[in-house]
């Protein structure tokens, strides 16, 4: 993968015609040591945030050794990159056939479910394997997350007890799950679950082995400006302790928005501008879905070759390139006001959620991803950094 000092060295290089991703290590160095060092347990990636084959291999390099996958050729992938790493398969919901595979042929062990009739597929594809770790995933509130899982998965509170006591039966270990959605705004959401959780546990009188208190830790954008990390880890051990279990289970965390997200930007390139409309070179079915309907605002910054840029700024919407009328991104984003026609446009925090979104629809597509050392427009690990982070 080719490298760039910058973002900015990297536009007045190649001046790309096509949109262009980039990947920040130093960022994923600094997220994956942030967690690795605060976090009381094991980290397990999300590997759906972004599947990246160089990504995946940072974050290994970096030593998170623990992968949380939703789909067979997830695990592939991971097998493909490492054969030692080991492999989570914690969708709730899988076909037969991809458990069967997960489990013979990737020597997959621990599975998430939230009915009985989940549990049963995983023990017959398996055919009743006596080494499985069964991971309850219990439904909580998502009311702080901007996007709710809650409505998809998890097994109320009263079948959780059930589901807990059968997998105890059929598990060599058992786990509660819980996930508080994406991009998680209040760290109350965590010891929520973790209450819900000692709930289950008082009246099944089971400790699992394990209690996964699952992703949802945020990022920054210009209009979600979260507590710091260290308080959500703070509110995460002291639930934990009001648990007061004589013997502590192994926790585990998914993280996936909080480990990628600033390692990631799209550049862009202005097709035309009508008034504070601008039409650019990828949209909601290239790497900006969460721009669209979910109207996540990135954090905006446009990339000069020397020309004055005005210090007036306005607050643009953008257009994708296709021509569905949902290809659409409200934003704001604010962007100096001379902003024209053939400029670049660096956004930011889409290192999660991002390329793995992209289709091909109406012939729009590209792979080009290269490397870049600068610092990320928006930082978690790093708030106290004052950036301009408008122009570059
Ligand atoms: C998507 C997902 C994650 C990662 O969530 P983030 O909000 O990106 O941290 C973790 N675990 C499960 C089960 C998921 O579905």
């Amino acid at each position: 993968m080719r490298k760039f000092g910058s973002v900015s060295e990297l536009v007045n290089t190649l001046k790309p015609e096509h949109p262009v991703y980039c990947i920040r290590p130093n960022s994923i160095k600094k997220s994956v040591e942030f967690f690795k060092n605060n976090f009381p347990g094991k980290v397990l990636y999300a590997v759906k945030t972004n599947p990246n084959e160089k990504v995946i291999k940072i974050i290994i390099n970096n030593g998170i050794k623990n992968f949380d996958v939703a789909s067979i050729n997830e695990v592939k992938l991971i097998r493909k990159i490492d054969s030692k790493v080991k492999i989570y398969f914690m969708h709730t919901i899988k076909s037969r056939e991809s458990i069967k595979e997960a489990y013979f042929n990737y020597n997959v062990r621990d599975f998430a479910l939230d009915t009985k009739e989940e549990l049963s597929k995983i023990l017959e594809s398996t055919k009743n394997a006596k080494d499985l770790n069964l991971y309850v995933r219990v439904a909580i509130s998502n009311e702080h997350a901007e996007i709710d899982l809650s409505r998809k998965f998890g097994a109320l509170s009263s079948e959780a007890l059930g589901l807990l006591r059968l997998s105890k039966e059929h598990g060599r270990k058992v786990g509660l799950s819980f996930h508080v959605g994406s991009q998680c705004m209040d760290k109350i959401s965590f010891s929520k679950g973790i209450e819900e959780v000692g709930n289950i546990i008082r009246k099944t009188k089971i400790v699992p082995d394990v209690i996964n208190i699952g992703g949802g830790f945020p990022s920054i954008y210009p209009d979600l400006t979260p507590e710091p990390l260290e308080n959500y880890l703070n509110e995460i051990k002291k639930g934990l302790n009001k648990l007061k279990l004589e013997k502590t289970p192994e926790i585990f965390c998914e993280p996936g928005r909080a480990i990628v997200a600033e390692a990631g930007s799209t550049i862009v390139k202005i097709l035309l501008k009508k008034k504070q409309k601008l039409y650019i070179n990828d949209g909601t079915y290239g790497s900006l879905f969460d721009a669209g309907v979910p109207n996540f605002v990135l954090p905006s910054k446009m990339i000069t070759s020397g020309r004055v840029v005005s210090k007036k700024l306005t607050a643009f919407n953008f257009y994708g390139p296709t021509c569905d009328s949902l290809d659409y991104m409200k934003g704001p984003f604010f962007l100096p006001n001379n902003i024209r026609e053939g400029d670049y446009i660096e956004l930011g925090q889409l290192g999660a959620y991002g390329t793995t979104f992209r289709t091909k629809f109406n012939g729009f597509y590209s792979d080009d991803i290269y490397q870049v050392n600068d610092k990320p427009i928006l930082s978690m690990y790093d708030r106290d950094k004052k950036v301009d982070y408008l122009v570059a």
